[in-house]
């Protein structure tokens, strides 16, 4: 704990002095053009408000899986390419992943943001209660509809600007293809997508309009794995002594890690589904496969981990006889690390911007959404959050993770979070969806782009701050160095979730936003907004 304390005490240090050298680079007047550029952007993103939330909509109507965006990768490439921008398809090996370019010269911004959904959350928006489109089917609870719609609004809005006032700089767009996966971005950093880069601009749906930078001690870094068992078949009845099963594999090794469990640090999280259980009760399983995710701080405290489950499933096989036949890694991520001279920037946007102005009705249905979850009916966010910061290390408490960890560690990073969805949701859940296709989630599209474009701004017209970011990454590298969890012969996972799609998607497709015929999704559903009892 004291080496521990130590080391972060010296890496304050090296923050501060890298940032009080980027301050003292900083010019004393910023660009003059800057203050009337960002209330241009602000007014040309407002005008654009309702092609914003025709997107958002639009990939709301996808409700895709992760490695599974097909429609919701040719449609946001579709409006891209129209407006200019090159695509570059299928990048990193990854069919669903892009990479869209436009402009050229320095800085390089590049705009991302997650694209995939959840598995059984289909649910109408606006909609207070369970009302699924297609039941059983995947749908965005978690919001993931709304990032690269965000991002899109503000790369044209900026592109227009730019080419106007002759501003030099590329704007790259690219998609967090699977990232409830943590399936993809270590495999965007291998494959160089980021090399050019300047400053990585990524955004999230959240509940308030924030951003923050540092470490981010409320995440986990993560490893997901599958292990696979094989066994002998045999009658289950008939005679099974001569049958060994393989899902009394995956069951031991279940077994022993929630045994284990008791004697793991309390910051970790780890879980698991059985992928693959057998195919029917008479036939003793060949086969069996078990899919975990091992959450902890850090790199080397996942990889402990990540041995003691390889342990386990290599006890579980001697105890069985059957053989631990693969140990395939699926997903990653490391702890993001957001750049603070941009996160300082972004807060100034932020402050200017403010949260949407909500209706009646949108608050109507936040607060019954929140009753229908039995949490305290705050409604909508009305003042924006404070600046986050690092927390202490010995204050961590684990939790969720996101692989723009690993893009944070290779280039300087930002997150911004907007408020397009309603506070208190329990996250990757059919309540998480109910608000993704509403004025709630449009009106934090706007504003969140705005922030976005505004911020982007900062970057082009003053390139001090473009060296102060780069400034503080190099510090922040100092401290710790980036070893991906992928190796060298690692590939991305993209059969994932083929089966659940294959299953749904030619029952959603009825449902798929229809533009020509209905202005919002809603209208399209006949919902009435807000729905907040039957
Ligand atoms: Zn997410």
């Amino acid at each position: 704990m004291q080496n521990r304390l130590a080391h972060v005490a010296a890496l304050l240090v090296a923050l501060n002095v890298a940032l009080s050298q980027g301050s003292a680079q900083r010019p004393a007047k910023p660009d003059a053009r800057l203050e009337r550029l960002k209330t241009e952007l602000g007014q040309e993103i407002d005008r654009m408000h309702d092609f914003s939330a025709q997107m958002v909509d639009m990939v709301f109507s996808f409700g895709e899986l992760g490695f599974n965006e097909v429609e919701t990768s040719k449609y946001l490439t579709g409006i891209l390419e129209k407006q200019g921008f090159a695509i570059e398809r299928g990048v990193a090996g990854i069919p669903t992943a892009w990479l869209a370019r436009w402009g050229s010269g320095r800085p390089v911004l590049a705009m991302g943001s997650d694209i995939d959904g959840i598995p059984q959350a289909s649910q109408k928006p606006g909609v207070a209660f369970a009302a699924p489109i297609v039941a059983g089917a995947p749908g965005h609870g978690e919001g993931h509809n709304s990032g690269m719609p965000l991002n899109v609004t503000a790369a044209i809005a900026l592109k227009k600007l730019m080419e106007r006032e002759k501003l030099p700089g590329t704007l790259l767009l690219w998609p967090g293809v699977a990232e409830e996966q943590l399936g993809t971005k270590a495999y965007y950093v291998r494959a160089g997508l980021f090399k050019d880069v300047d400053v990585a601009m990524f955004t999230h749906v959240g509940r308030n309009m924030e951003t923050a930078w540092g470490l981010q001690g409320s995440y986990n870094a993560l490893l997901s794995a599958e292990f696979a068992f094989r066994g002998t078949a045999a009658h289950s009845a008939g005679a099974p002594w001569r049958g060994r099963s393989a899902l009394d594999a995956v069951e031991l090794m279940n077994v022993g890690w929630n045994y284990r469990r008791e004697h793991l640090r309390t910051e970790q999280r780890s879980h698991y589904v059985i992928k693959d259980g057998g195919d029917q009760p008479n036939v003793v399983p060949t086969t069996a496969r078990v899919w975990y995710y091992f959450r902890e701080t850090d790199y080397p405290k996942v990889m402990e981990l990540f041995e003691t489950g390889k342990q386990m499933a290599q006890g579980a096989a001697l105890m069985t006889s059957t053989t631990l036949e693969s140990v395939k890694i699926l997903g990653s991520a490391w702890v993001p690390h957001f750049n603070k001279p941009v996160a300082e920037a972004m807060y100034g946007n932020i402050k200017r911007v403010g949260l949407p102005t909500w209706s009646a009705e949108d608050q109507q249905l936040a607060k019954a959404v929140q009753k229908l979850l039995n949490r305290p009916e705050r409604g909508l966010d009305t003042a924006v959050a404070a600046l986050g910061a690092p927390i202490p290390e010995e204050t961590r408490r684990g939790g969720g993770s996101d692989d723009i960890g690993d893009v944070s560690w290779n280039v300087p990073t930002i997150q911004l979070n907007y408020p397009s969805n309603i506070p208190d949701l329990p996250g990757h859940h059919w309540s998480d969806a109910i608000a993704m296709a509403t004025p709630i989630a449009h009106k934090g599209v706007t504003a969140g782009a705005k922030v976005q474009a505004m911020t982007a701004l900062d970057l082009l017209l003053t390139p001090t701050l473009v060296t102060s970011a780069r400034d503080y990454f190099t510090e922040q590298c100092k401290q710790t160095a980036y070893t991906p969890f992928i190796g060298a012969t690692d590939q991305p996972a993209i059969w994932l979730h083929q089966d659940i799609m294959s299953k749904y998607r030619e029952q959603m497709r009825p449902f798929y936003f229809d533009t020509t015929k209905y202005k919002t999704y809603m209208e399209q559903l006949g919902v009435k907004y807000p729905t907040v009892s039957r």
